[in-house]
């Protein structure tokens, strides 16, 4: 079976290759091969009554299938270049936010009609927070929510689906270089292509890894951040979320100069849990229903970790951390920031008598004896920093989750059309190590099919 392109992966990054592939070009023949499941199929079997924890699924439905990591997410696209990856180092500041822009409005027009756009321009707050030496970074926040963000991704597979042809549940085992093209090879079939877009995302690391050792591209490791979400009652930061929703706001530590970043605020939102390969780590999302809103609001707060010699593997790092807190929670771990400052760990009873109540069903222990001191340290002062500019977020019972990893995938050697050192081969999205976030994975999938296109 000979395709024009292939595209392995239906994340963002996946998704828009192929429809602006067929958006350019009607007659290219297209393929995508997805790991997990059509959008209908994929749920989670965590139901919080009989299924309280991750049962470790073959295909995670949270990570895995149409839509990518993305489909259960906040749906919060953030156009900007400074977070979400560094897509314009490789095509430019102004093109890479005119294709976060673009598919905005291709959001817009498939089911985000109405949903709100903040931004940081001009706002009070980022004099406020330089006031207290805090840095809020500038960005444009579309938040779809989680539950609009479903429909996007319905509407757009009901586009794309008698355009492009879609294998779910099929893993793509490895990639072969032709005469004049691509073989992707999966466990019972092999398919051929003249280009082939990787678009693996995150939970295609190692796969990603290994593809590269095989076809000699070369790659270089990256960071990862590591640190706890945060939750507290949504009254202490709504100056802030009502009018700019996400807050991204930096602080350089006194103690040792380490960068802390808020990440991933969820106003009115719920903690939940993360399975990557099998490691329990924790994240967030909101609604954008009222009906489904909480009190609470929740947000990571991050510590970069890069290593470079002679110890390489920053992603190893981080599992090792998180794996620490699985064996000590049994997955993740909650603690007040209250008893995190005595020293004491917290218990059912400590977490019972608080006045939030905790959104996950997380265990109740001690984070000082998961943390290394200088994470540990950075985060509580940056809680301090943070207090300043929203009092009660230093409260006794601000809860503590962790851990929180971001994992990156190492980058991989492309050049400003995203193509690898094998002519008419693409590494887009996360999977590339060069995108982190929905906007800048999807935009590097408009910017491949564009080139490919030309
Ligand atoms: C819970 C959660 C919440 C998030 N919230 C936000 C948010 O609000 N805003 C934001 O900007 N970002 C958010 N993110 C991050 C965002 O989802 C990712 O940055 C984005 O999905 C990356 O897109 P991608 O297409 O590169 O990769 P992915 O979305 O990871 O898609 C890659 C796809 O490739 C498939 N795949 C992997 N290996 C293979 C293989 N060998 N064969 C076939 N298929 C394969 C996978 O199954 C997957 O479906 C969140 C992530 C999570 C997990």
């Amino acid at each position: 079976m000979k395709y024009d392109v292939i595209i392995i992966g239906a994340g963002p990054g996946g998704i828009f290759s192929a429809y602006e592939l067929i958006q350019k070009k009607p007659e290219l023949k297209v393929a995508i091969f997805e790991a997990g499941h059509a959008l209908e199929k994929r749920k989670c079997p965590i139901d919080g009554d009989k299924i309280k924890t991750c049962i470790a699924c073959k295909s995670c439905s949270i990570m895995s299938g149409f839509g990518g990591a993305g489909a259960f997410s906040d749906g919060k696209y953030n156009i900007t270049n400074d977070f979400g990856g560094t897509l314009y180092e490789y095509i430019g500041k102004k093109p890479a936010l005119e294709l976060m822009q673009y598919v905005d409005e291709i959001n817009m027009r498939f089911g985000g009609e109405g949903t709100k756009l903040y931004s940081t321009a001009g706002t009070k707050f980022k004099t406020i927070c330089i006031q207290n030496d805090l840095h809020l970074l500038d960005a444009s926040v579309r938040h779809l929510g989680t539950d609009i963000n479903y429909v996007v991704l319905e509407n757009l597979y009901a586009y794309l689906k008698d355009k492009v042809e879609f294998f779910f549940d099929t893993y793509v085992d490895s990639v072969g270089i032709l005469k004049d093209g691509y073989e992707v090879k999966c466990k019972d079939s092999v398919y051929e292509c003249t280009k082939c877009i990787v678009s693996v995302g995150r939970s295609g690391s190692k796969w990603m890894e290994k593809v590269c050792k095989e076809l000699d591209i070369n790659t270089k490791s990256n960071r990862v951040d590591i640190g706890v979400r945060v939750e507290l009652p949504a009254t202490v930061f709504a100056h802030l979320t009502d009018e700019l929703y996400e807050s991204k706001i930096v602080y350089r530590t006194e103690k040792y100069g380490d960068k802390v970043r808020t990440f991933c605020m969820n106003p009115k939102g719920a903690v939940v849990n993360e399975n990557t390969n099998g490691i329990i780590t924790v994240n967030g999302h909101s609604y954008e229903d009222p009906a489904r809103q909480t009190e609470n609001t929740n947000f990571a707060l991050l510590v970069a970790k890069h290593f470079s010699e002679p110890f390489k593997d920053s992603n190893g790092y981080g599992e090792s951390i998180a794996k620490l807190s699985n064996m000590l929670g049994g997955g993740v771990i909650v603690q007040r920031f209250g008893d995190l400052i005595r020293g004491r760990r917290s218990t059912p009873s400590r977490i019972e008598e608080s006045f939030i109540t905790p959104t996950l069903n997380a265990t109740p222990g001690d984070l000082s004896l998961v943390l290394p001191k200088r994470i540990l340290d950075g985060i509580i002062e940056m809680i301090y920093a943070l207090d300043k500019v929203a009092p009660g977020t230093a409260n006794e019972d601000t809860l503590l989750y962790g851990v929180e990893v971001k994992f990156y995938n190492m980058e991989v050697e492309v050049d400003d059309k995203l193509e690898t050192c094998h002519k008419g081969m693409y590494i887009i999205g996360d999977g590339s190590g060069i995108t982190h976030s929905l906007s800048h994975a999807s935009a590097s999938g408009v910017h491949v099919a564009r080139n490919i296109v030309e």
